[in-house]
């Protein structure tokens, strides 16, 4: 749906012209993967599929949403959220629960959530780890700040939205995707600290696209698997800890400690731990090779991340280690891995512009050849943060 159509259901729906239209993008995280529940650096990027919410004021202080991809619309009274119901007394639907969420939190913060007509639509593909969720609520969270007449930094707007999605959507996310959505610089990627919350924009040189290829599968065991990860990093924090007192979390372990401590923990742990410290000093290599523009460096950052993530990690699948093995004989391609949780969803591509589009089919073509499925891959630019049309 374009902004034509968006204005025109807008109209439409709610029997006036929309006043605002507020666009939040989605993220992919180009490297710094399983880190952010360590305390580490991440590197994501804000891309050019967004969320885009036409608004207008509705002065009876009734918000009332309609989420024109879903066909499905919920009003919702502020003194309803607190039971999760909307205006009539019935339980909210999940997909409400992002922007309510929002409402929710903000409201225990004092901040005004003025009644609102919200129409929105998204292409930021749902549940394939781009973050549609955060897109979201980031989207909602900046609409209400333009209503509502105060004023948050774009970080700690990106941190009520988490809580949010922790709190009342029920889904313990990091910081990261919000962050991205709401702080996205045009032609950067996110350096983020998610310890001292610090950030810069890093470059991405020019002429290089930023292609994600979805492998079309999800694992049921994304969610067991996610917290089994997080409870390894926590054990290898804690056999550490026996001879690195000071350790709280895998961010405080050098490379070398790890190397000389490793044959005294546990084999579980003592993968996880690798991939972790590891992938902690390759964000900050990458973030050098970026400003570098060192291609061959962020290449051989991006497989050898990959690798780790395949086997010391655990994480990838059959159809992720295809879409990247595949890359190694594609022309133009700089550097591939999987990106978010993993156990499915999408691969991150960095390509040579000059030779994206044939990437794309033959990535395309070589990923039905091997596996039978049909992959979407999309051409991406990094796209600024949350802002109004
Ligand atoms: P993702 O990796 O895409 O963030 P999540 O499972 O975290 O996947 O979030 C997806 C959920 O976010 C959807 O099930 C829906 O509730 C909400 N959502 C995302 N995009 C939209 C949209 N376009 N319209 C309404 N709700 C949406
Ligand atoms: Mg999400």
């Amino acid at each position: 749906m374009n902004l034509t159509e968006l204005h025109r259901s807008f109209t439409e729906n709610f029997g006036r012209a929309p006043e605002l239209i507020v666009r939040a993008p989605g993220r992919v995280n180009l490297l710094g993967e399983h880190v952010d529940y360590n305390a580490g650096p991440v590197l994501p990027v804000a891309i050019d599929r967004a969320v885009y919410i036409a608004a207008a004021p509705n002065t009876d202080g009734c918000t009332r949403l309609h989420a024109l991809d879903l066909s499905q619309q919920v009003d919702l009274r502020p003194e309803r959220l607190d039971a999760r119901l909307d205006a009539a007394g019935n339980p909210l639907p999940g997909w409400a629960c992002y922007p309510a969420g929002v409402a929710w939190v903000l409201q225990q913060e004092e901040f005004s959530t003025p009644g609102v007509f919200a129409a929105y639509t998204s292409d930021v593909p749902i549940g394939s780890g781009l973050s549609s969720s955060a897109a979201v609520e980031v989207g909602f969270a900046a609409l209400w700040q333009a209503l509502g007449g105060w004023s948050l930094e774009r970080l700690a707007l990106a941190q009520l939205c988490q809580r949010a999605e922790n709190q009342y959507v029920g889904v313990s996310c990091g910081l990261m995707d919000q962050f991205a959505s709401a702080c996205g610089v045009e032609d950067h990627a996110l350096y983020f600290d998610t310890r001292s919350l610090e950030w810069e924009p890093a470059p991405i040189p020019p002429g290089i696209a930023l292609v994600i290829a979805d492998s079309g599968v999800r694992r049921s065991l994304t969610h067991s698997g996610y917290n089994e990860r997080r409870a390894a990093c926590w054990q290898a924090v804690r056999e550490l800890q026996a001879y690195l007192p000071g350790v709280t979390s895998l961010r405080d372990v050098a490379a070398t400690e790890l190397a000389a401590y490793s044959p005294y923990l546990s084999e579980i742990p003592r993968k996880r731990a690798e991939h972790v410290v590891k992938e902690i000093a390759r964000v900050g290599s990458t973030l050098s090779a970026l400003q570098r523009g060192d291609r061959q460096a962020l290449g051989a950052l991006m497989y050898a991340g990959h690798n780790s993530l395949r086997n010391l990690y655990e994480v990838s699948t059959p159809e992720l280690d295809t879409l990247v093995e595949l890359t190694r004989h594609l022309p133009g391609c700089i550097g591939a891995r999987l990106t978010g949780a993993g156990f499915g969803g999408c691969t991150i591509n960095l390509v040579e512009l000059d030779h994206a589009q044939d990437f794309i089919i033959g990535l395309r073509d070589g990923y039905q050849q091997v596996t039978g499925r049909q992959s979407q891959v999309y051409l991406c630019h990094a796209s600024q943060g949350v802002h109004f049309l």
